[in-house]
């Protein structure tokens, strides 16, 4: 398939679902993308050979559904899996960022010993709106003592203009929006 005929796919399997979870958001379900297996795996192949097999020793995922994208990513790279979680879902110790959110902050944890000094960490998520997500689990990945090789998403929301927060990294988008 085409990098063309793969980014219409994938355009035609995200669904947008207006005012969830609440009034005025329109969410980006990537359910009927993760459904079908020429897309699912397409868009797991495009991130694993934007950076190249065998370059990348860790990928992040950012809960819950940059986990889903990140765990296949990782198997095909040859890499770890670590996650990137909520506040207080973690069991082991952790390093805590918050970010700032529309309305008040939230809080991203990463296991301590989830990396390894110099590990180069590729950081996957479904979704780039604001950057704050991404921005928080990049500086997570450096406080750990990771190389952040990019952040892989499936699709940007470019008029939120998240990559103005992310100055300093590759940002790679499947999708634009
Ligand atoms: P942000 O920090 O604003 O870049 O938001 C990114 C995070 O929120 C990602 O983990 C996404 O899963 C989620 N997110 C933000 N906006 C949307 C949206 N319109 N549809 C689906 N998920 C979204």
């Amino acid at each position: 398939m085409t990098r063309l005929d793969l980014t219409e796919l994938l355009r035609r399997r995200v669904r947008d679902i207006p005012d969830f979870p609440k009034p005025g958001i329109v969410f980006k379900d990537i359910t009927p993308l993760l459904a079908d297996h020429t897309a699912f795996a397409g868009a797991v192949d495009a991130v694993v050979s934007h950076y190249g097999r065998g370059t990348v020793d860790k990928v992040a995922g950012i809960e819950a559904r940059g986990f889903i994208l990140a765990a296949p990513v990782a198997y095909h790279f040859g890499a770890g899996f670590v996650p990137v979680r909520k506040a207080g879902k973690l069991p082991s110790a952790t390093l805590a960022q918050s970010y700032a959110l529309e309305y008040g902050e939230a809080e991203l944890e990463l296991h301590q010993d989830a990396i390894s000094p110099g590990d180069r960490v590729v950081i996957v998520d479904d979704v780039l709106a604001t950057g704050g997500t991404a921005a928080a689990a990049a500086q997570l990945v450096r406080r750990a003592g990771g190389v952040v090789v990019g952040i892989s998403v499936l699709m940007e929301l470019t008029f939120l203009d998240g990559r103005a927060k992310l100055p300093e990294y590759d940002v790679q988008a499947l999708l634009t929006v």
